[in-house]
């Protein structure tokens, strides 16, 4: 008899969790609390798959800009919302952005990355999902020349770890490479291209992903809310949930940014904080050539452009407000406002109609992912992939499957 797995949330690293599990000969069955796969974190996303630049967000520059960052609306990260947690993990965060911090960090997301990019490519091959993705690369780009000669400079560090990428010189090189960014009001001076990089929408591969776990014979029970994690001695006796209670050989927790919650009951501290992020969906049928083709970030911004289709995603944004999912429409404005500063011949009735998003990263202040076993024989986490959850699934899944 095989060997039983439960998994518990459906998100991007749920599901390919489950998948890597079923490879390796487990019975398998998911539970997550919405009705459908991927209904959180990964489900409008920047789409962004950034292998080779995974570097950890904290960094060494934002020590100075983060205080003033925190209090301003229009900032990338803000809070809206502060309480004990929050400081604590702030204050880790900052901890983390001294030089030495963000070079281990560097390594270890960019190795996790490139291990992804080889897993991902791989599940493609077996797996037939239907969904837009494209291996063009990533162009970021930059407006001023001090964050220009940092991004070279990190590039070059990253070249070591087997990065591949073009330094842009100019704001012709990179509309060269993006001719949509022919008509920006954003003063670019120039960029880095990253050859290895993609995009893909995220949503459209979960719910692949999910058809043909099911097909296969895994169970992936919707509408069920994981209420306890209940302990007998050493190991997870039970699994109570909505709708029952369930045993397994190995139960992993990756349940996004409500790991935390589950795993503090039994005992574990997470450092997970749900950093609120907000996407919009554009709808850019008739204005495809003002669209960018290659996955753009803005540096300045910390936003990300993709292209899925006839529909353009640009999504950013950090936002400490607790667990609260709402939408602040002043955000939204914002992200409005930068989509149409970047590719200014969208017209603006598209934004108008554009759909918005926001959703709880599930964000550690070192900015790399929790995989492994807990100081329960039968518990294994796969969680707190913050910004980069996409990018780092499927090597994620491949690691934990390793690590049982
Ligand atoms: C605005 C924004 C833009 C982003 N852009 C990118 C990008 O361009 N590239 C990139 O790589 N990453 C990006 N990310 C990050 C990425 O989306 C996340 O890291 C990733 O989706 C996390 O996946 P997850 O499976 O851990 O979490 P989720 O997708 O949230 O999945 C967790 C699942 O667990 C379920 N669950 C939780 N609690 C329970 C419970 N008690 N019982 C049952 N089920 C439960 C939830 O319902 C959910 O379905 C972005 C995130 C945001 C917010």
């Amino acid at each position: 008899m095989s060997n039983k797995a439960l998994v518990l949330g459906a998100g991007v690293i749920g599901l390919t969790t489950a998948y890597e599990l079923l490879n390796k000969g487990y019975e398998v069955t998911v539970l997550e609390a919405q009705p459908g796969p991927a209904k959180q974190c990964s489900y409008a996303n920047g789409g962004q798959l950034s292998y080779s630049h995974a570097e950890p967000w904290a960094r060494p520059y934002l020590i100075r800009r983060v205080p003033a960052w925190l209090l301003d609306s229009k900032s990338p990260l803000f809070i809206k919302r502060i309480d004990a947690y929050m400081l604590k993990w702030v204050l880790s965060f900052l901890g983390y952005c001294r030089a030495s911090k963000v070079k281990y960090a560097t390594k270890e997301a960019l190795a996790l990355a490139y291990e992804s990019k080889k897993s991902l490519d791989a599940l493609l091959k077996e797996v037939p999902v239907n969904f837009e993705y494209q291996t063009k690369g990533t162009l970021h780009y930059y407006a001023k020349k001090g964050s220009f000669e940092l991004a070279k400079a990190q590039a070059k560090f990253q070249e070591t770890m087997g990065c591949h990428y073009d330094v842009l010189h100019s704001l012709e090189a990179c509309t060269e490479r993006e001719p949509a960014l022919a008509y920006n009001n954003r003063n670019i001076i120039g960029g880095i291209y990253f050859r290895d990089d993609a995009s893909g929408d995220v949503y459209q591969f979960c719910n692949g992903l999910a058809d043909y776990l099911i097909k296969k014979g895994v169970k992936i029970v919707y509408n069920c809310h994981v209420e306890k994690l209940i302990v007998g001695g050493d190991t997870i006796d039970m699994v109570k949930s909505r709708c029952g209670y369930w045993q397994a050989d190995a139960i992993i927790l990756c349940a996004g940014a409500y790991s935390g919650q589950l795993a503090k009951q039994v005992g574990i501290y997470l450092p997970i904080y749900p950093l609120k992020g907000y996407s919009l969906t554009v709808d850019i049928t008739g204005y495809e050539d003002y669209a960018p083709q290659i996955c753009l970030t803005d540096q300045a911004y910390k936003v990300v452009a993709s292209r899925l289709g006839t529909r353009l995603r640009v999504a950013g944004m950090a936002e400490f407000a607790g667990f609260d999912h709402s939408i602040d429409h002043r955000r939204v404005d914002t992200l409005k406002h930068i989509t149409k500063t970047i590719f200014t011949r969208l017209d603006a009735s598209l934004l108008e109609r554009a759909t918005s998003w926001s959703c709880l990263r599930p964000a550690t202040p070192n900015c790399l992912p929790i995989i492994g076993s807990t100081p329960y024989a039968n518990l294994y986490l796969n969680t707190g992939h913050g910004t980069l959850g996409w990018t780092m699934a499927a090597g994620s899944a491949k690691r934990l499957v390793n690590a049982i």
